[in-house]
């Protein structure tokens, strides 16, 4: 396994953990894995606390997998937390993605930004949207609820007016605001097959808060 992403209750307000829970750690195996029929690698989350990390001493350094698909296996890197009010890409009623649309188009004509940087973000996330390059397929709990989207992560990670302003350093951006070398590189720099995402659901009507994934590109 691999670590993905470790986020901290106190950085990210919004994010509901478990009781007793102030950590969410995501780890894969960095292969592509052909069961649940995503052929994605298989996110595992753990919730865990900084007491309890705290007790435990740190590896010098990350372990590599013996075997992995380069294009699932992060550079180390931080995330820099930035609330934001999204529409979805593809999740809206009818009507309101009618109304939308022609707001959209309206906006690409006047000022040349798209929906993808207006409207709906397809950067890795939590909450909000699943962040689909095709169509929706939301996992059903076996319970019978559909799932909530938790998180988001994804290749497309250094565009447009999503970016953190603290991330405004990588050239090629479109929002570069600085040069500061030391920064430039601080992307997780994976490919996830053609510009994919994989998408982590959970559902929180059962108390073991079971999760299930999609993968799209
Ligand atoms: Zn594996
Ligand atoms: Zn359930």
């Amino acid at each position: 396994m691999v670590p993905v992403l470790q986020l901290i209750a106190r950085d990210v307000p919004a994010l509901v953990f478990p009781d007793g829970a102030d950590v969410l750690q995501v780890l894969w195996c960095p292969l592509i894995h052909s069961e649940y029929d995503q052929h994605s690698p298989v996110p595992v989350l753990r919730w865990r606390s900084v007491a309890d990390l705290a007790d435990r001493p740190l590896l010098d350094e990350t372990p590599r997998p013996d075997e992995f698909d380069d294009e699932y296996v992060p550079q180390p890197c931080v995330v820099h937390p930035t609330e934001t009010v999204e529409y979805p890409g593809w999740d809206m009623p009818a009507e309101l993605s009618e109304r939308v649309g022609e707001r959209s188009e309206e906006m690409e004509k006047s000022c040349g930004i798209s929906y993808y940087d207006a409207f709906t973000t397809r950067q890795s996330k939590v909450g909000g949207y699943p962040g689909w390059t095709q169509p929706p397929n939301w996992p059903r709990c076996s319970c019978g609820s559909r799932m909530e989207h938790l998180l988001t992560i994804s290749a497309s990670e250094s565009c447009g007016r999503w970016l953190p302003v603290e991330e405004r350093t990588r050239p090629g951006c479109g929002w570069e605001t600085s040069d500061d070398p030391e920064r430039q590189q601080d992307s997780h720099e994976m490919t996830m097959g053609d510009c994919g995402g994989v998408y982590v659901f959970v559902c929180r009507s059962c108390p073991t808060w079971p999760t299930a994934h999609r993968y799209d590109c």
